[in-house]
């Protein structure tokens, strides 16, 4: 584990802890979406009773089956922030609308973007208007993004039920990426960059999804009042800061965030937390989070890529944290 920041003083940091992840090139592998190098670690945050906070670009439909693999009792942040997923009893809301047959058993979704179908048509009547030239997963069938994503043809099938972003290729030139991008932003959409693809979605609207997600996708969605959030802008840094609000809300006295994460997608999230992990890509490099730009934040790169540098940092992160505890 590399220490960027020169002096990182973890005495100032303590328990309890609340840990934000990216999934795909952080937690699991680019290529294989296996996580079995990062098992000590997750082992840990069990023992610890630490909440795992799996933050991500996935989708619901994806979240659910995975949180039951890691049998993670924790919330998810679906949609690179649009989505909050909240087991049912974890906050003790009673009047909050719930989905079926998963574990935990029940999940609230609380949405902060406009959802799916108003994203969709914005995107096509610029492509109708323009003639822009990109290719979303709503042009795509299952088996295509299997093939782009190596997902295998039922992940991909989980990845194109989506609630509120669209994630897309861009196949224009420069100067049409230019007006394409002054076009969402006039009508309240987004661009984020993931690992694969660019996101849009929208900004600042907020409601909850009361969801049958039993094996036939959401329905029946509905939204609430529209909420302004900060500048507007919506992102997963958003998304972990309205989470922490309601741990505090709901009785968890101040705690030490960590986030982790390896692209451009990843840092309004790593500025959010107390300690921001860069996970190292496979190729060697680094998302340039600009170091110099946070001398008094915890910021550390991981050695090894993936799971096996997720492993490294937080178990690392973590000893440092529980020796306070026990000093
Ligand atoms: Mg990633």
């Amino acid at each position: 584990m590399i220490d960027c920041a020169n002096g990182v003083d973890f005495h100032t940091l303590h328990l309890p802890v609340l840990v934000f992840s990216d999934l795909d090139g952080t937690l699991l592998d680019h290529d294989t979406y296996e996580f079995d190098q990062a098992l000590p670690a997750l082992d840990l945050l069990q023992s610890l009773n630490i909440p795992l906070v799996p933050t991500t670009s996935k989708t619901v439909a994806e979240m659910l089956p995975f949180n039951q693999k890691l049998n993670n009792p924790h919330p998810f942040i679906a949609e690179n922030g649009c989505i909050i997923g909240l087991p049912e009893t974890y906050f003790q809301q009673p009047d909050a609308p719930h989905i079926e047959g998963h574990t935990p058993k029940t999940y609230t979704l609380i949405t902060l973007a406009r959802l799916y179908a108003d994203v969709l048509e914005i995107l096509q009547s610029l492509r109708n208007q323009y003639d822009f030239k990109f290719l979303g997963f709503n042009d795509l069938t299952a088996a295509e993004i299997a093939e782009l994503t190596q997902l295998s043809l039922p992940k991909a099938q989980l990845a194109k039920q989506r609630l509120c972003s669209e994630p897309l290729l861009w196949q224009g030139d420069e100067s049409s990426w230019r007006a394409f991008k002054s076009e969402l932003r006039q009508r309240n959409l987004q661009l984020l960059k993931g690992g694969r693809f660019w996101h849009v979605f929208g900004i600042s609207d907020s409601g909850i999804i009361s969801a049958d997600l039993g094996g036939s996708g959401p329905t029946g969605c509905g939204l609430t009042s529209p909420g302004v959030l900060n500048d507007g802008l919506l992102n997963k840094g958003v998304a972990i800061q309205k989470l922490v609000d309601l741990y505090h809300e709901y009785g968890t006295r101040d705690c030490t965030t960590i986030a982790l994460g390896d692209s451009p997608n990843d840092i309004d999230m790593l500025d959010t937390a107390d300690i921001a992990i860069v996970i190292r890509h496979k190729d060697g490099t680094y998302l340039d989070y600009g170091v110099e730009d946070h001398p008094k934040k915890r910021v550390l790169l991981s050695h090894q890529p993936g799971p096996a540098g997720w492993n490294e940092t937080l178990s690392a992160v973590l000893a440092h944290l529980s020796s306070n505890l026990s000093e």
